[in-house]
């Protein structure tokens, strides 16, 4: 209990909502995924990180056996503490910090290939590729899953859920089972090959189907999470952004923190691209990197809600953040021209098969 007052006064960590007009701030125990108003919220640190740390962070490679060092996530978290702990303190990470024995993202790094670099004509020198595969539940989600279940440990809660057809679900219910947390699945009825939810029900999840698509599935998962005390992880949690985060340090880590000209990403629910754009802007602003790398998202032609806004193919305008005052509602006249054509989103690449990014606002 005292350390848990310790916490709250620190108050270094709080969250915020992204629109600059609105701005409410909610304390860093608070288990909403949007501000009254509707708006994501993220995670504002009031402490400026050091760029000292970058040694620390190259000493923590040889991880002397503490996982925390091990693991690609946790190894960075001073630049994620919203635990608000002593980052040396083992016994204090180990209570706090949620870990798969330091798995996740400990493999990724960037790695050139020069057949790859031949196909799309520019020199080997000049691409760097970085594997998010080699986690332990077989994708980059569970950068962002270990802390988003770290916080909903921290702030008690009994059972997560999420709404996923795949890798979301795997990832979240893997974390839980680990955990000893209750993990909830929401999915389309009739809608998900068993094989696509395998490993989730490998780990003890609870499948709950709801009748409609994804976007229903979701929804239902967000007031059931609301209205029987669950604890969502869906990318909306701003806490999934935070581990996150650690993909574009890793890479610029190895880039011994020289920005590259351009990052490249693929675009489904736009939680990488908010991710990215929050860790970049914060280094640039804690003085830790000169320039800030541009960002390409790439959507498929099938699922190109982002590609369509933003390069103006809807209604001849072009969507831009437009400092802070995005045209909502020209997504929702696309979104509503997606129903009345009934276009939905197709694409074998299953995991941005996604029409209604639910970051599009904070991506932007
Ligand atoms: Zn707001």
């Amino acid at each position: 209990m005292i350390k848990y007052l310790q916490l709250q006064m620190q108050g270094d960590a709080y969250l915020k909502c992204v629109n600059p007009k609105c701005g409410l701030e909610y304390p860093i125990m608070s288990t909403n995924v949007q501000c009254e108003n509707g708006h994501v919220l993220d995670v504002i640190y009031k402490n400026k990180p050091s760029p000292d740390l970058k040694e620390t962070f190259y000493e923590r490679r040889d991880s002397k056996g503490n996982i925390f060092n091990e693991s690609g996530v946790w190894r960075f978290r001073d630049l994620l503490n919203f635990c608000q702990i002593d980052t040396e303190d083992t016994d204090e990470c180990s209570k706090y910090l949620v870990s798969l024995d330091g798995a996740e993202g400990r493999q990724s790094k960037p790695y050139q290939m020069s057949k790859a670099a031949e196909f799309i004509g520019i020199n080997k020198e000049g691409l760097w590729l970085q594997p998010e595969g080699y986690n332990p539940s077989g994708s980059f989600k569970d950068n962002g899953m270990v802390t988003a279940v770290t916080h909903a440990k921290m702030v008690g809660a009994k059972k997560i859920v999420c709404a996923s057809t795949g890798n979301t679900s795997a990832s979240a219910g893997m974390f839980a089972a680990n955990e000893g947390i209750k993990c909830d699945v929401y999915i389309p009825a009739g809608q998900i090959a068993p094989g696509k939810l395998s490993q989730a029900y490998q780990f003890g999840a609870q499948i709950i189907q709801v009748e409609g698509n994804f976007d229903d599935a979701l929804k239902q998962s967000l007031d059931d999470a609301k209205n029987y005390d669950g604890y969502t992880v869906n990318s909306v949690n701003p806490f999934r952004i935070e581990g996150q985060k650690t993909i574009p340090f890793r890479a610029l880590e190895y880039l011994n923190w020289e920005s590259p000209d351009w990052i490249v990403y693929p675009g489904g629910a736009l939680g990488n691209t908010s991710s990215c754009g929050k860790a970049l802007m914060e280094l640039y602003q804690w003085g830790w990197i000169k320039k800030i790398p541009r960002i390409a998202v790439i959507n498929s032609d099938g699922a190109s809600t982002l590609s369509d806004l933003y390069n103006g193919e809807f209604e001849d305008e072009e969507l831009r953040w437009n400092k802070g005052n995005p045209n909502t509602e020209l997504i929702s006249r696309y979104y509503d021209h997606l129903d009345k054509e009934k276009l939905r989103p197709k694409t074998k690449a299953t995991a941005i098969q996604i029409g209604r990014p639910a970051n599009i606002i904070k991506g932007l």
